[in-house]
């Protein structure tokens, strides 16, 4: 791998946005595919009907890192980031999309790019999406970031013959997320529901216009347990939405119900990390970073993808 390459990052989560942000520093060409509308990944704020908006991925994050709390102070202190709900929470500002934008400001960032394969050029990789087209204009990258999910990771490596050891024995929990607009009175708590028994319906229940930089009013974001979810996973959205509103009427006093919507993370919560800060293999210049390596955190993804950046750096001084 040489100094000079060009560095294909794909995902633009918090975990691709801290390992471009950190090369970029540092003077690499970096270029961020992202196959959705745009950056983010599971930090993710949906629109509604009527400008309603919904954190209906990550609900918060903590710093318990010193360095990560180090980078939320200074979004907090430019106003990317806030405190919410107590017990060292904090959300984006004003969705949680905004600190993976920040991060990856003056970035060459695409999005609505998936990467569909990797394809081996000499010592370099150009990258393919599902009709064979190039993508990123042809370019030719001396080094390959992984920061999907590793179910998906580990398709584009097994589709150009590698592998990278222990990111196969990752375990992500899905989640069906009920978003709901009602017309009823706001519930008294930020945070409605925090429910750790596996068998409970929902895992969590929170008021979302209650965060701030959103508007007030009676919008709640419910995440359906781990079992429930993984029981409902083939069903059709309408009809979960339909389900997780009535359990959720034995929860929350609703008044009329304005908007729902329910969305499905096939891959929400990791189970089993690899237990590494990022993996990496200099002969091929493929790595991956994410929760997956550390655990279910966004703390844990930013780490993750710094210090997969810092292997790149340390390999390539
Ligand atoms: C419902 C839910 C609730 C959560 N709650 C919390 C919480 O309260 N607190 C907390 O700390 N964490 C929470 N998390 C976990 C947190 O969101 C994740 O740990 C973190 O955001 C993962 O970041 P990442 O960069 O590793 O992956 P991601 O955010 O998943 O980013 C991966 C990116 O890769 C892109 N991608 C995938 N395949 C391709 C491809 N082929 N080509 C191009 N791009 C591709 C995706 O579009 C995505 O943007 C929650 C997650 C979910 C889903």
């Amino acid at each position: 791998m040489s100094r000079d390459g060009t560095i294909a990052i794909i995902g633009a989560g918090i975990a691709g946005a801290a390992a471009a942000h950190r090369l970029h520093a540092a003077g690499r060409r970096v270029v961020v595919l992202d196959k959705g509308r745009g950056p983010g990944g599971r930090m993710a704020t949906r629109r509604g009907p009527d400008s309603l908006r919904f954190d209906h991925g990550a609900q918060y994050f903590t710093a318990r890192d010193p360095l990560f709390a180090a980078v939320v102070e200074s979004w907090a202190a430019r106003g990317v980031a806030a405190p919410w709900g107590g017990a060292g929470r904090h959300v984006g500002t004003p969705g949680m999309t905004a600190p993976v934008r920040d991060l990856l400001d003056g970035i060459d960032l695409r999005c609505g790019r998936a990467v569909d394969r990797l394809v081996r050029d000499g010592r370099d990789w150009r990258l393919a999406d599902a009709e064979g087209a190039a993508l990123a204009d042809g370019a030719a990258f001396a080094s390959v970031l992984l920061t999907c999910p590793s179910p998906q990771s580990l398709a584009l490596l097994a589709g150009a013959g590698h592998d990278l050891p222990g990111l196969a024995e990752v375990r992500y929990a899905p989640c069906w997320t009920l978003m709901l607009a009602h017309d009823g009175p706001p519930a008294p708590d930020a945070v409605v529901r925090e429910d750790r028994d596996p068998d409970a319906t929902f895992a969590w229940v929170a008021r979302d216009g209650s965060k701030p930089g959103r508007e007030a009013g009676g919008t709640l974001v419910a995440h359906a347990s781990p079992a429930w979810s993984r029981a409902s996973l083939e069903c059709a959205a309408e009809d979960v939405a339909e389900q997780l509103l009535a359990a959720l009427r034995d929860l929350v006093p609703l008044g009329e119900v304005r908007h729902r919507a329910a969305h499905r993370w096939r891959y929400a919560a990791v189970e089993r990390a690899v237990g590494e800060p990022c993996l990496f293999a200099p002969e091929t210049g493929l790595g991956f970073a994410g929760d997956g390596c550390l655990g279910p955190r966004v703390e844990f993804a930013y780490l993750s993808g710094l210090a997969l950046a810092e292997r790149v750096l340390g390999e390539t001084a």
